[in-house]
């Protein structure tokens, strides 16, 4: 289905409009249903044309045959452009109309009173409702709106916090979904691209009981989950979607939106990955609701892993320790047990440097913590009870592990080292936990030395896989997650 945006036309005219149709159908060999819009620019429209223009663009669009034309229900409400509009689509019988409502600024007082009064002015009509989302918690407007309502209709948020209405607009039977055939056409703020949506989201095997996966965070665009769990659920041949879910704000927002997900069963949600900065959030969601937390999650005192249970249950796990854990012991070819009073150096005392110390401690390694923060390294150090100290003492480093758990050298600072020059040794191994890009800086100079080398995708891939498996009770390919993980990264 195409939908030619006729405000966006220069020096709009009847014959233009009909010219363009007719081109564009002659170009397709199968029928392509056509929905000619002419959108008020009160209502998001490019050009401000007109009312009388725009009706007369929509009158012979339909008479040029083709399948919908779109008005706006608060222009309708005029009964001298409802009855040209009634007249035009008697004569028409092919041709459907789209009644629409937007608003750029916020969601609607009250959506279900909207889509009546669409209904009760023209049953005929197919109500099209879309709305700006500010925070994802919006969205749930209309997706209670699609749930109770059936028949052809379209209900859209817009905007960032919009974008999983767009995905899941198949599930919910949504008669469309807008996408632009490339980055740079967008005509709305949110929308995807028809390759981002058919290929990374899966939208084509999207089915009402598809099941619902995502990682909740914020930012969040740029998180390489959504490919990775995609990838696998499609070489699994499942049916189910991973979605980047963007939740802003603090515990209160992270909150509301767990809360509004539980109480929605028929959502279908199964599990939940979880980013910056929601971690704590997630362990103190499910304290709150009396939820199982496994014990590591308990002694790091965050979550990256909620599962929900088909009785609702839901549970805290974190699988970023063991995937560190996992990492280390691979790359230095040794045992958990080996790690027993292993001198080792931690940079950064963030998140992943709280779970990794967590198991570090544990195996009885013998840990420093070193962090541009001094007082947060001596938090962590008092907690775990390890050493810590200033990043500028790292001259005097006397361990045979280095780790990096700051964010430095990054995308898109690919250029900085969290370590001096001259620090390294070939004595000395290097983890890097960045894994964008795989080989940052850090890892090689550390190569070029001769030490040995363990990368941040290791570490993602063990999380991600430990996740698949609680998330599905499957075991997903290593290999597809660190092909997507290559490609993704090739193109960054
Ligand atoms: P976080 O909680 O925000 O902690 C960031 C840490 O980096 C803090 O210790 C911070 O020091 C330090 N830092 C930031 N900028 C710095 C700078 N310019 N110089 C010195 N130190 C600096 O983040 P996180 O969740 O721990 O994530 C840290 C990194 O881990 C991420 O950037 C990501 O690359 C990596 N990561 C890897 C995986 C994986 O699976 N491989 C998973 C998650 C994250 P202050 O305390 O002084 O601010």
């Amino acid at each position: 289905m195409l939908e030619l945006r006729t405000d966006y036309l220069e020096n709009l005219n009847v014959p233009l409009v009909q010219k363009l149709i007719n081109e564009t159908k002659a170009l397709f060999t199968k029928s392509l249903p056509i929905i000619v819009t002419c959108r008020d620019k009160r209502e998001g429209g490019c050009f401000d044309y007109p009312a009388k223009l725009r009706l007369d663009v929509l009158v012979a669009a339909l008479k040029t045959g083709v399948e919908f034309v779109d008005f706006e229900y608060q222009n309708f409400l005029n009964t001298e452009y409802q009855e040209k509009l009634r007249l035009a689509l008697s004569g028409c019988p092919k041709g459907r109309l789209i009644l629409s409502a937007h608003n750029f600024g916020k969601k609607f007082e009250n959506i279900e009173k909207l889509y009546r009064s669409i209904k009760a002015i023209s049953f005929a009509a197919i109500p099209k409702i879309a709305y700006m989302a500010n925070h994802i918690n919006d969205c749930f407007d209309a997706f209670d709106l699609l749930h109770k309502t059936s028949g052809q209709r379209i209900v859209i948020c817009m905007g960032e916090a919009g974008v999983i209405s767009r995905i899941l607009a198949k599930k919910f039977d949504n008669m469309v979904t807008f996408v632009s055939s490339d980055d740079e056409s967008a005509t709305a703020p949110g929308q995807l691209t028809i390759q981002q949506i058919k290929q990374l989201y899966r939208f084509d095997l999207l089915k009402s009981d598809t099941q619902l996966y995502g990682v909740i965070g914020s930012p969040i665009r740029h998180s390489l989950s959504p490919a990775i769990f995609n990838a696998c659920f499609d070489k699994l041949k499942m049916n189910a979607l991973y979605l980047p879910l963007l939740v802003e704000g603090g515990k209160d927002e992270f909150d509301e939106f767990l809360h509004k997900i539980c109480v929605r069963k028929w959502l279908n949600f199964k599990g939940f990955s979880v980013t910056i900065p929601h971690k704590q959030n997630a362990i103190n969601f499910v304290k709150k609701e009396w939820g199982i937390i496994e014990p590591i999650a308990r002694r790091i005192g965050a979550a990256n892993t909620l599962v929900l249970s088909g009785d609702n249950k839901i549970s805290a796990h974190n699988t970023d320790c063991d995937g560190a854990l996992d990492a280390i012991t691979k790359g230095l070819r040794i045992n958990r047990e080996d790690l027993k009073n292993m001198p080792v150096a931690v940079l950064g005392a963030g998140g992943v440097a709280r779970a990794i110390i967590a198991g570090l401690t544990e195996a009885g390694c013998k840990v420093t913590i070193y962090n541009r923060t001094v007082e947060k390294a001596q938090q962590l150090a008092s907690e775990f009870n390890c050493s810590f100290a200033p990043l500028d003492k790292l001259f005097n480093i006397n361990a045979v592990l280095l780790i990096n758990c700051t964010s430095v050298g990054m995308y898109p600072n690919v250029n900085e080292s969290p370590v001096p020059d001259g620090l390294l040794n070939d004595d000395l191994a290097v983890f890097d936990t960045v894994y964008n890009p795989q080989k940052t800086i850090l890892l090689s100079e550390a190569k070029r030395i001769g030490a040995k080398t363990i990368d941040g995708v290791s570490m993602f891939i063990n999380q991600a896989m430990t996740q698949f498996k609680l998330f599905t009770g499957q075991q997903a390919e290593p290999k597809v997650m660190q092909k997507t993980i290559s490609d993704c990264l090739s193109k960054k």
